[in-house]
């Protein structure tokens, strides 16, 4: 059976957990040769042990970490076919109290991290005489309730910065394009990757917070990894080939629902 990425090389940020990790999986099971980043550990050799992906280790708010991502896949398969910029989570920082501190945090996490990575990856796929690049944004960058206000603002920037830079790559052969996900059950929601459970602590949170974004999907359902995944090897297989500049939603429906009033600015 024909692989849908075979012979392609991806850098995957953020695959150590949620999205990233079941992005890494199914590019691998597609025949990509993937190079993955994030800063936990032990879950990142897990993974690469489980997969046979790279795990690189890399803060996405160090340029220098940034940029070691892409020499690695670079130096360990000689080039670059698709990025996808994927890691991020929660900020804070409300209108009237909101800090310079806050403010940066959340632009150097979800914004500057996958500008500077463009940055980098960019004079590669131009070598290969093309590549793909895949931004994951949020629904909370379309609509209010979805999300804090820093972290709303910014990925509304970030859907932005993804179609101005898909005109201004797509003569070079390179797509870019960006996924707004919305209410997909991943450990983004008690803090990620890094807060430390007990044995069996994650199938029960995964159990509730499934239970409980269902309540508010058309669907009756809440999303999950896979399905972002799915969304991503579509636009970097050869089927996704005439997509640039588009914001691919993937939320079951949950963004032309009507919503309350937020609680709080
Ligand atoms: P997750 O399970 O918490 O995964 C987040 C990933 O980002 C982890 O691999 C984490 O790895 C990595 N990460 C966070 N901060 C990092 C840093 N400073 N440096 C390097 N890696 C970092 O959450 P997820 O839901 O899969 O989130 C993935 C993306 O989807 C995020 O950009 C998020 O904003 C977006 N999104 C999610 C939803 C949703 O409903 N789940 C909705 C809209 C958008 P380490 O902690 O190991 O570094």
């Amino acid at each position: 059976m024909n692989k849908r990425l075979t012979d392609k090389v991806a850098v995957i940020s953020g695959g150590t957990s949620g999205i990233g990790e079941a992005t890494v999986e199914l590019f691998v099971q597609e025949g990509a040769r993937v190079v993955f980043s994030g800063r936990s550990i032990e879950k990142g050799k897990a993974i690469a042990e489980r997969t046979g992906a790279v795990y690189f280790q890399a803060d996405v708010m160090s340029e220098e970490d940034i940029k070691g991502t892409i020499q690695a896949a670079t130096d360990h398969f000689g080039g670059l076919d698709i990025l996808f910029n994927n890691a991020g989570g929660s900020t804070k920082g409300p209108v009237e109290t909101v800090t310079a501190a806050e403010i940066e945090y959340a632009w150097t996490l979800l914004f500057s991290s996958a500008v500077l990575s463009t940055k980098y990856a960019v004079p590669y796929m131009k070598r290969r005489g093309g590549g793909c690049i895949i931004n994951n944004s949020s629904i909370a960058g379309l609509r209010d309730n979805q999300g804090d206000l820093m972290y709303s603002s910014v990925k509304a920037a970030l859907t932005h910065y993804s179609k101005l830079a898909g005109t201004r790559l797509g003569p070079e052969g390179i797509r870019v394009n960006v996924i707004s996900p919305g209410a997909i059950a991943t450990p983004i929601f008690w803090g990620g990757p890094q807060v430390p459970l007990e044995d069996g602590e994650y199938e029960g949170k995964m159990g509730k917070l499934q239970r409980n974004l269902a309540k508010a999907s058309p669907l009756g359902s809440s999303g999950v990894a896979l399905d972002i995944a799915n969304g991503a090897l579509f636009l970097a297989s050869e089927e996704g080939r005439f997509i640039n500049s588009h914001d691919l939603v993937i939320d079951g429906g949950r963004t032309s629902m009507f919503f309350e009033k937020p609680e709080q600015a």
